[in-house]
């Protein structure tokens, strides 16, 4: 079961829940008690963040000279 991370407006504490993912966005309420609280975003399983791309940007070389006895 997935966890999620929420976050009391009330007393500003954080705390996890452990549900199914279908009530993921229900209300949750804080274990002071509170009902002012907000759904976190999970540190994993988020896109789209900036940073250099991954793949090399290759290709388009002509064709290498190793393997054709020329590097010899
Ligand atoms: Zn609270």
């Amino acid at each position: 079961m997935p966890r999620y991370e929420y976050r009391c407006r009330s007393c500003g504490d954080t705390f996890e829940l452990s549900r199914p993912m279908a009530e993921s966005s229900a209300p949750a309420s804080c274990p002071a008690g509170h009902e002012d609280t907000v759904k976190l975003l999970s540190a994993v399983a988020v896109g789209g963040a900036a940073g250099s791309p991954s793949a090399p940007s290759g290709g388009g070389g002509g064709g290498g000279c190793c393997g054709g006895g020329c590097c010899g």
